[in-house]
């Protein structure tokens, strides 16, 4: 298969260039140029809209998906408690069902709960499709699968999103595979495109070094999970919509798996999630000793120590506490960046704050780019001292 461009049609529009997913397209005196390592792909001759991009190959036809309506979103519950992601998630479905013009839903599953549908129109779902069982009451796969792929294939939304939860990145897969349909996991940036009407999923790529945008034109739902953390709640003035009872069929034997018992973690609950105020410590904080200026700055503000990935490796802070692309994503009003140089991958899990305030003795150090304040100087000098100010600030 051969990709060619027949110049007399290109307008050097670039289309295919952005397209072009291994820069295998230049501009050449105006007109689009095909270099050596095309691998034939074809993203190129989707896009032009001058019919200048030829290939011999069959054309792939995009199918006919006007049926698919809404954006649906998995309303996780674990004893009668909605995971905070769900909600989160409800925030970004109004945003992308306002430029579908569609409507946004969530999926509610298990046993006694459908009190929380209040909570779901609360924060944006226009429908509640609640499926209630008592073989629902605790997640199994088999059993939460079964019941989304009917759903799925009864009602066909146009897009599905879980939490990259525990659970939902053990469903989405699942769910996933059941109705055909891809999924792009982990995602941190979701948004429709103006022209096609498809949903843009962006999540780091490569050990984080580029962001990758993903888009499906083949098959419906367009899947997405989404880090805790990452999206903003956002309430309705009412907490009124539309409740949809579906029926549900299992059998215990068809499930094949059975909760014997639910064991809680007791080791004190590090809530980074909802911290406001977040310090957070990286390399240059020395040692495991130097945390301690952190938490007491922490404690002054009432917020969470937290920290990266090299201080978690070194043992200096549990990895509960580890902020980034491999560990959470918070979003507080303010996140202290204490000696750390700001990589990509702790950038990853930060810029929902609301301010970034960044101390460190480098002045080049990629944090500054993106902190709202910088400080340039030795944390060791100036961490104590803002504790002393904020502590006597607050006691005002
Ligand atoms: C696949 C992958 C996933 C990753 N996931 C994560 C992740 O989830 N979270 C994460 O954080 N990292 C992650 N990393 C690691 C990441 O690439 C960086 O290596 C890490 O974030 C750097 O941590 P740091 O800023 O603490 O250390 P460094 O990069 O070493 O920075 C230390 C900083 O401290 C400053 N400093 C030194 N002494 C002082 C002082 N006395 N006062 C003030 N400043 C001082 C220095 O100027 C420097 O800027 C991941 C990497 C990969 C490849």
């Amino acid at each position: 298969m051969t990709v060619w461009i027949e110049t007399a049609n290109c307008n050097g529009c670039k289309r295919c260039i952005k397209t072009c997913p291994y820069g295998a397209v230049e501009l050449r005196e105006g007109k689009a140029y095909i270099l050596e390592h095309c691998t034939s792909c074809g993203a190129c001759v989707e896009v032009c809209r001058e019919k200048a991009v030829l290939t011999d190959a069959e054309p792939r036809t995009i199918p006919d998906f006007s049926d698919r309506k809404g954006v649906w979103v998995f309303a996780e519950q674990r004893n009668g408690s909605l995971n905070r992601v769900s909600l989160e998630l409800l925030g970004k479905a109004q945003s992308l069902a306002a430029d579908l013009g569609q409507e946004v839903s969530a999926v509610l599953l298990g046993s006694q709960v459908s009190g929380l549908a209040k909570t779901l129109f609360g924060y944006g779902a226009d429908n509640v499709y609640l499926a209630q069982h008592r073989a629902l009451k605790d997640y199994r796969t088999i059993a939460y699968t079964k019941v989304f792929e009917e759903l799925v294939k009864e009602f066909k939304p146009n897009i599905l999103l879980m939490g990259a939860t525990h659970v939902g990145r053990d469903l989405g897969p699942r769910v996933s595979r059941r109705v055909g349909a891809g999924l792009t996991a982990d995602c941190t940036e979701l948004s429709i495109d103006p022209e096609e009407g498809i949903l843009l999923q962006t999540r780091p790529a490569f050990g984080g070094n580029v962001m990758a945008t993903i888009a499906n034109r083949y098959s419906r739902p367009q899947m997405a999970t989404v880090r805790p953390g990452i999206m903003e709640a956002v309430r309705k003035k009412n907490n009124r919509g539309n409740l949809i009872k579906c029926r549900v069929s299992l059998t215990e034997k068809e499930i094949g798996t059975k909760v014997l018992e639910a064991v809680r973690e007791t080791r004190g609950k590090v809530n980074l999630a909802e911290a406001k105020v977040i310090v957070a410590g990286g390399r240059g904080v020395g040692s495991e000793a130097g945390m301690k200026a952190l938490f007491s700055l922490a404690k002054a503000f009432g917020g969470e120590v937290a920290g990266t990935r090299i201080i978690v490796e070194e043992g200096w802070l549990p990895v509960e506490r580890q902020v980034g692309q491999t560990g959470q994503s918070v979003r507080p009003e303010i996140y202290i960046a204490c000696g750390i140089s700001g990589a990509i991958q702790h950038r990853a899990g930060i810029m929902g704050s609301r301010y970034i305030i960044a101390i460190n003795k480098d002045p080049g150090a990629p944090i500054f780019k993106v902190a709202d304040w910088g400080i340039v100087g030795d944390l060791h000098q100036v961490v104590p001292e803002m504790t002393r100010a904020v502590s006597q600030s607050m006691g005002k």
